[in-house]
């Protein structure tokens, strides 16, 4: 069953405030929700409010193009069937194909999904790559599905949005809770469905399905590339510099280990099961080894155990929230103390915290410019499926950090020029750029 939705949010309020226990803060005594897609929408309008530009094509640009919900049965191991829900946001096509990763959490929910969708529009444009931006999630907790079922979820989840994926159309790609192997299944559901092998309707597929050497590492990548800019420019030497990481996945765990690599001492790591602290320092490499072993950072030898808060508030140079959205908050932005903030998560400062911390002279590397080396070597996987021609890892690194370095100088210019911060130059540019492209296209009203 497909239910599509445009432009309003006001029919799933119950079932929002239901879904978001991770977004949920307690105001005296009622609990009502921080919006993900409301904090995008602050952070566009404070932007938009510096571009002299025309406020019906504002209004166009901002809202998500389709909204779409699925409500997903699925044949679990014991025989019996369960229900899942599944969405799908196009924010923008104006620039290019929706594309966005596919999400599997138990808190995903259209306000979050449309947020993430939207910030994918920004980010792509940012970069300037030809994408437009979508997202997707299943509420599911992944790990507590047997891969047969977490296979037939993806299938069903594929088949019944079938007609909105497409190469030229809307392009998935993993984010939380989803890798590789849910790529494959995608990949091999909509081929089927389109009778012919459709490796480039989706990215971050397995190597040997069209795959793209240096995807798994693209976004922490992108993350060193940005914190040794902004370091650059700031005259910090960053075999001088002490960092913080909160979330030890994919976008984590690169990052803190090209860092590592560069001379910066990582000494405060969190993930879901706690946080960890080594003033000395912590070995990176031994620690992604015990943590592919182990499933947490817990138990890491010659660590001391810390309360997670303090990963946020540690006094270092550098730090990186990698984990997810609404992290620092006007509660603990007062408490930050480090010089530069590269943003691995999507949405993870509020607006609210923004402000605060801006007063404070702290340099954020927003989200749309801090990681989009994941969709920038998500864009080159897609080249390459087109041309059918691959190229080595040193020769995708090189065009990443062509890429990275060159928006990183772009976004800097706009944020001299009009003394803003980096948040609101990079969405002064994305902004620009996604209108430049309406203007011409013109809108078929
Ligand atoms: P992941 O699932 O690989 O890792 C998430 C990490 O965060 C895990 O270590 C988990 O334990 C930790 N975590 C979860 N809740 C936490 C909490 N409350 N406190 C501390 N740690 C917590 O996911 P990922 O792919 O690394 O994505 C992380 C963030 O980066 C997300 O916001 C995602 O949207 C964003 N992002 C990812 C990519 C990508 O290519 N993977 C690209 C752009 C943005």
């Amino acid at each position: 069953m497909v239910r599509k939705t445009t432009g309003t949010r006001k029919t799933f309020k119950k079932a929002k405030a239901k879904r978001h226990p991770r977004s949920v803060v307690q105001r005296k005594n009622t609990t009502l929700p921080i919006s993900v897609f409301g904090n995008m929408m602050k952070q566009f309008n404070l932007a938009a409010s510096k571009l002299n530009l025309d406020s019906k094509i504002l209004d166009f640009i901002k809202v998500p193009r389709r909204s779409t919900i699925v409500n997903l049965p699925v044949m679990m191991d014991d025989g019996s069937f369960k229900m899942f829900t599944g969405f799908r946001v196009q924010h923008s096509i104006a620039r290019g194909p929706a594309k966005g990763g596919i999400r599997y959490h138990p808190d995903v929910n259209l306000d979050e999904v449309q947020a993430l969708a939207s910030w994918m529009t920004w980010k792509s444009a940012v970069v300037n790559i030809p994408f437009g931006g979508g997202k997707g999630g299943i509420i599911c907790d992944p790990n507590k599905l047997t891969k047969g079922e977490l296979e037939r979820l993806t299938r069903r989840y594929v088949s019944d949005m079938s007609d909105l994926f497409g190469s030229e159309k809307d392009i998935p790609a993993p984010d939380v809770g989803s890798g590789p192997n849910v790529m494959a299944w995608f990949m091999d559901t909509y081929s089927m469905k389109m009778n012919q092998s459709v490796p480039h309707s989706v990215t971050g597929k397995p190597l040997v399905l069209g795959g793209s050497q240096g995807r798994v590492e693209a976004t922490g990548r992108g993350v060193m590339f940005c914190v040794r800019e902004a370091a650059k420019h700031m005259g910090m030497h960053l075999d001088r510099c002490t960092a913080s990481v909160q979330g030890f996945g994919n976008v984590g765990s690169i990052a803190a280990k090209l860092l590592h690599d560069l001379g910066v001492k990582i000494t405060h790591i969190s993930d879901v099961n706690g946080a960890i602290h080594n003033p000395k320092g912590i070995d990176i490499q031994k620690l992604i080894d015990f943590v592919i072993k182990n499933k947490t950072i817990l138990g890491f030898s010659g660590i001391e155990e810390i309360n997670p808060s303090k990963v946020l508030t540690a006094k270092v140079d550098i730090l990186i929230p990698a984990a997810l959205e609404n992290q620092i908050t006007a509660k603990n932005a007062k408490s930050i103390k480090c010089k530069i903030i590269a943003e691995g998560a999507n949405g993870p400062t509020t607006p609210e915290a923004d402000e605060i911390l801006d007063k404070k002279g702290i340099v954020v590397i927003p989200d749309i410019l801090a990681n989009a080396g994941g969709v920038t070597v998500s864009y080159f996987e897609w080249v390459q499926n087109r041309i059918g021609y691959f190229w080595t890892e040193e020769e995708v690194n090189r065009r990443l950090e062509e890429k990275m370095v060159a928006s990183y100088k772009d976004v800097q210019t706009v944020a001299d020029e009009n003394k803003v911060s980096l948040r609101i130059a990079a969405y002064m540019l994305a902004i620009s750029r996604v209108v430049e492209v309406v203007q011409l296209r013109g809108i078929y009203a």
